[in-house]
């Protein structure tokens, strides 16, 4: 087998970010300042291309243009290389990635975020290790050529995770991701211990199809005791809005407020399509469990099974930009497209 290519998109992020002399707050820096910084990457036996934002960005600013960029990017790079890293802040990478798992549909090749909590010229950084060992997943390849993971990920601090089933979960150690309601796909210590039988199998036989459009007319509304029904009727009158990401409490309960149940009601009637997450970072979202989420069911809200708030806000942003046809988008939120939710009978 010939060498495997990788192209490498640096977005911004802390892995290149710098102390504004002034200020002294990190702010992203170019990718000269970081390539100097990791010699190493000299020495890993993949070919790496470099990509750069002309404005790298702390991914706070992300935005679903930029995400549009990233599969422009790639598609004009998908037939010469064999894998993808993109080096992203960690703050909003869990949304990135799973708008790129809708986006980039009958994904043949891997797509592996990564970043970083320390910058890279730190002598304690965390980036080294998690760029390094992102190429090397982003070129690994099974022994008749076809790439190991297939997917959008997220690598970082020894996990791989599938990319719409992360979240940030640390906003200072190094353990910043996990999928707390899937599996790791991967595991790096000593050596990478690749979980093949949960990574998706695409249709190869298909191309793979990129999508552009996301449309973002949605809220998410986390529930609250003794939150006011003004706000939520005026919240769920937004102009435009046509998708509600709810985050109820434990497995996927409500109060039982006749108001409340009203309005969702009136906006499933309107076509608005409402989501039930939980607040739970682990564990899915059972609407038959207790009579507040039944009640909810009854008023239309659809269930989110397991998947994350980051993912159903990224897949209804995407059906949303490719239908108005409301009974679709519910009848596509309610099964898995990627791999993003479990379903269940109940
Ligand atoms: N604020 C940074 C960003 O998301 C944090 C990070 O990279 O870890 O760009």
């Amino acid at each position: 087998m010939t060498p495997a290519r990788v192209l490498l998109i640096y977005t911004g992020g802390t892995l290149g970010m710098g102390a504004n002399p002034e200020t002294g707050a990190l702010e992203p820096l170019d990718f000269s300042h970081l390539v100097s910084r990791i010699p190493e990457l000299d020495a890993i036996p993949v070919a790496v291309d470099v990509f750069q934002f002309p404005q790298p960005i702390d991914s706070s600013d992300m935005n679903p243009q930029l995400w549009a960029r990233l599969v422009e990017i790639i598609v004009a790079h998908y037939d010469d290389h064999d894998g993808f890293v993109i080096l992203h802040g960690t703050d909003t990478m869990a949304f990135t990635a799973s708008a790129l798992s809708f986006m980039l549909e009958n994904l043949t090749k891997p797509v592996i975020l990564t970043g970083s909590q320390l910058p890279i010229n730190q002598l304690r950084t965390d980036g080294r290790e998690n760029l390094i060992t992102s190429i090397e997943i982003a070129a690994a390849r099974h022994p008749d050529g076809r790439p190991r993971v297939p997917e959008v990920c997220i690598y970082f601090s020894g996990k791989l995770l599938r990319g719409n089933r992360s979240t940030k979960i640390n906003s200072e150690g190094f353990n910043a991701f996990d999928s707390f309601n899937f599996p790791h796909l991967a595991d790096a210590g000593v050596t990478i211990v690749y979980h093949d039988d949960l990574i998706l199998r695409p249709d190869y036989a298909r191309p793979m199809k990129p999508h552009y459009v996301m449309d973002p007319s949605v809220v998410v509304f986390t529930l609250f005791p003794g939150m006011p029904e003004s706000t939520v009727r005026h919240l769920l009158a937004t102009p435009g809005l046509r998708g509600i990401v709810m985050r109820t409490y434990g497995s996927g309960n409500a109060p039982q407020l006749p108001w409340l149940m009203d309005i969702l009601r009136e906006a499933t009637a309107r076509g608005i399509v409402i989501i039930n997450t939980t607040q739970c970072a682990a564990g899915p979202v059972q609407m038959a469990r207790y009579s507040g989420g039944f009640l909810l069911k009854n008023a239309g809200v659809i269930s989110g099974y397991d998947g994350t708030v980051e993912c159903a806000i990224a897949k209804l942003m995407h059906l949303l930009g490719h239908t108005t046809d409301s009974a679709l988008i519910r009848e596509r939120m309610s099964r898995p497209l990627c791999g993003e939710i479990t379903p269940v009978t109940a």
